[in-house]
């Protein structure tokens, strides 16, 4: 494409990630030379809530485009004009989290706040220059006048106010005369648009609430629209990349902009990230974390950066997905399963192999002397030979997996069962002999089995088949953790779609979290580092909680399963 040629001609990306619309416009942009060969991008939250996987796409649209073209530059900038609902706690994790994906916006971090003196000042010039005007009206009677699609808006009264009585009563504003609410300062644009948000919106209003960083010094603030084209204009952003909903206010970042003369950066609308099973709206997170639903924003459950980050995700796979998902003009929604597949497919890579019995069922090898601990050679990595080998012990009493034992097997069960002959992982054939049940309730409470001596290793000499492979701890050696096993927070694909008198919380699964409190770990697992990620052979991927870990005993979160649903959707959609 000649798009494509041009950029390549003029500033050719250094790191190639698959092209989209975006990179086409700043191909042509760099190819006219629009702003000195310059690309610029910001990224810029509201710190009233914690950072989630949609923000992530957007973080690694802005960083990433600028670490493409040579000189590009990325902004974190602060949205901070609502100090009601703001404060800097979410500031601080927002920070952590875009380094933790592995971002870096240099000396460049601003906030919104810090130009509310410019802010003002672009204000009094919109009135000298006859574009804006203080209005009475109550917010109310604001949003009754504004009409609707169909029908156009009512003018204010306060409308043809006199450029001196604006400039004296948005003064006296800004001093404190007037109460909350009762005054706005309003864009002088058209009550008739088609278009809405042109019809006078609102740029100021007063409110008396205590900034995290500018304190009391403010009592009126400015509106999101007014702010961000003016933000951007100050910090020279040469790309304005904000989600689709924002469509519809371009022509106002514009008008702003425009009516007073200032550089124009040009602001272009994706598609926000919508993922299946779980909510994205800040609203809704900081509700469930309110209202107890989870344990916090950073509960391992919650689709915020710091939730994945606890539950085991690497910024690798966020990056990533990231990339697959793509950048669109078009709305969808993604599978969450494929999340699961990028972290699944990364962690296969970097994390160490160990065994770990989530529900231990004891195993007595009869003829297996006591008092005797072989150490075996067990391989950390079969997908990276380079991670070495390690040592597990072996002794009389092991510990198996519940689920591995049926005593009538099912026809397709093909694990241990009575009389029936396993290979134990890097260890021994053994074979079930006796069952003893507890006299009660008839639970299986352990197993005796014989073990074959010439099958070290887990091979035998004379090439007799089993039909599976056990893993197993030494019941002496192992160390008791407690297991958090996760599932989706929601039980239905689209938590949006509430039904007549439903709410997105009657979806909550009660089955998300599982605590198992009788695992047992290989013994070298005691020495597990909090954020430490392990495969746990036939399980699954875990990681070690960040929180509740002390010392010597690890917490362990399941990051997510081995069964790859993603792939089977993969292999369905291409047959
Ligand atoms: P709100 O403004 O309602 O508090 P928000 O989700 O827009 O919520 P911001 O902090 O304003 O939150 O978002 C910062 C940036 O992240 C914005 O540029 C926004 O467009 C982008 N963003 C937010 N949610 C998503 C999403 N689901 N997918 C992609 N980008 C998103
Ligand atoms: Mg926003």
């Amino acid at each position: 494409m000649e798009t494509i040629s041009h950029r390549e001609a003029v500033n050719s990306p250094e790191r190639s990630t698959p092209s989209h619309f975006i990179k086409n416009i700043i191909g042509d942009d760099l190819a006219s030379n629009k702003y000195e060969g310059r690309v610029h991008t910001r990224f810029p939250p509201e710190p009233n809530g914690y950072l989630h996987i949609g923000h992530a796409k957007s973080i690694c649209l802005n960083f990433g485009l600028a670490a493409e073209y040579r000189g590009g530059l990325c902004n974190l900038r602060f949205d901070d004009t609502n100090p009601s609902k703001e404060d800097v706690e979410y500031v601080d994790s927002i920070k952590q989290d875009v380094r933790w994906l592995g971002f870096d916006w240099g000396d460049r971090m601003y906030y919104a706040s810090d130009y509310f003196e410019q802010l003002y000042r672009c204000a009094v010039e919109l009135i000298r220059r006859g574009k804006a005007y203080v209005c009475d009206l109550t917010p109310e009677e604001v949003r009754k006048n504004r009409g609707t699609l169909s029908e156009p808006g009512i003018d204010s009264p306060c409308r043809n106010r006199s450029i001196e009585e604006n400039l004296d009563l948005f003064a006296r504003m800004r001093a404190g005369e007037f109460p909350d609410g009762s005054r706005t300062l309003r864009a002088k644009i058209d009550m008739g648009s088609p278009n809405i948000n042109m019809r006078d919106p609102v740029m100021y209003r007063i409110l008396r609430a205590t900034h995290h960083r500018t304190a009391d010094k403010w009592c009126i603030y400015p509106m999101y629209d007014f702010t961000h084209c003016i933000s951007d204009s100050l910090e020279s952003i040469t790309h304005s990349i904000c989600t689709l909903e924002f469509e519809d206010h371009r022509p106002l970042y514009d008008w702003f902009l425009d009516s007073l003369g200032l550089y124009r950066p040009q602001q272009i609308e994706f598609a926000r990230l919508n993922l299946s099973y779980t909510v994205m709206s800040k609203r809704k997170l900081l509700e469930l974390v309110e209202e107890g639903h989870v344990s916090g924003w950073d509960d391992p459950r919650m689709p915020t950066i710091s939730g994945l980050r606890r539950r085991g995700y690497t910024p690798e796979s966020i990056r990533t997905f990231c990339e697959r998902i793509g950048v669109a003009k078009r709305n969808s929604v993604v599978d969450i399963a494929l999340l699961e597949h990028c972290v699944r497919e990364d962690l296969n890579r970097c994390a160490p192999r160990v065994m770990a019995v989530l529900n231990p069922l004891r195993v007595i090898i009869d003829n297996y002397p006591e008092n005797v601990v072989e150490e075996l050679d067990a391989v950390n990595n079969p997908e990276d030979a380079s991670m070495g080998t390690r040592k597990i012990p072996f002794s009389r009493e092991l510990y198996i997996e519940r689920d591995d034992f049926r005593e009538a097997p099912p026809k397709q069960f093909f694990r241990l069962a009575p009389g029936r002959e396993v290979r134990l992982r890097y260890a021994y054939y053994i074979t079930c002999e006796q069952v003893i049940k507890d006299t009660v309730t008839g639970e299986v409470i352990e197993l005796h089995c014989r073990y074959d001596p010439a099958t070290r290793g887990g091979d035998s000499p004379d090439r007799r088949k089993v039909k599976a492979t056990l893993h197993w701890v030494s019941a002496a050696h192992s160390i008791p953790v407690d297991v958090r096993l996760y599932d989706q927070l929601f039980s239905v694909p689209d938590v949006t779609a509430e039904k007549d008198g439903e709410d997105y919380k009657d979806y909550l699964n009660p089955a998300s979290l599982q605590v198992l409190k009788s695992c047992r770990v290989e013994p070298g697992l005691s020495e597990a580092q909090p954020g430490n990620r392990y495969q746990f052979e036939r399980q699954g991927y875990f990681c070690v909680d960040s929180r509740d870990s002390s010392p010597g005993k690890p917490v362990f979160n399941r990051t997510v399963n081995l069964r790859d649903t993603w792939a089977k959707i993969e292999k369905s959609i291409a047959s």
